[in-house]
């Protein structure tokens, strides 16, 4: 099996980033999970790897991650602390609200509410953000 976080860590390494192990540990558990994590989750999985591993460096090596455009931001009712690797081009989220399990999905049916909220509001829509809640299987 090929190691799938070596292109996120060359690109970290690229724009300066000392990989460090602890580091290293941040970055596998966050690349290879489906659900959405917030900082204190990476933090209790990736210290099975890595037990030295402080919350701080989650933090910073998830900010990192952000700016580089690797990870993106989850929004939930409670506040946007989650973090789930980013969606490749135009994609949007469906969430569990229970477990964080999150899959990306492609296309939209936007047409016809932009096309009116623009003739209703004057604005000149530009661009859309969609998230979709729910709860998925396993959790039903
Ligand atoms: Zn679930
Ligand atoms: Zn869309």
């Amino acid at each position: 099996m090929p190691y799938s976080a070596e292109p996120w860590l060359t690109q970290l390494q690229e724009n300066g980033y000392r990989l460090t192990n602890a580091r290293r540990a941040v970055v596998e558990i966050i690349e290879a999970s489906c659900y959405a994590r917030t900082p204190v989750e990476v933090y209790d999985l990736a210290r099975a790897q890595y037990p030295a591993l402080g919350l701080v460096t989650v933090y910073r090596t998830l900010e990192k991650l952000e700016e580089l455009h690797l990870v993106q931001r989850v929004h939930q009712p409670a506040g946007c602390q989650a973090f789930i690797s980013a969606s490749k081009g135009h994609q949007h989220l469906l969430l569990c609200r229970e477990c964080g399990q999150a899959i990306f999905f492609e296309g939209d049916d936007l047409k016809p509410l932009i096309k009116n909220l623009s003739k209703k509001s004057g604005y000149q829509i530009q661009e859309h953000w969609l998230q979709l809640f729910g709860v998925c299987k396993n959790c039903k």
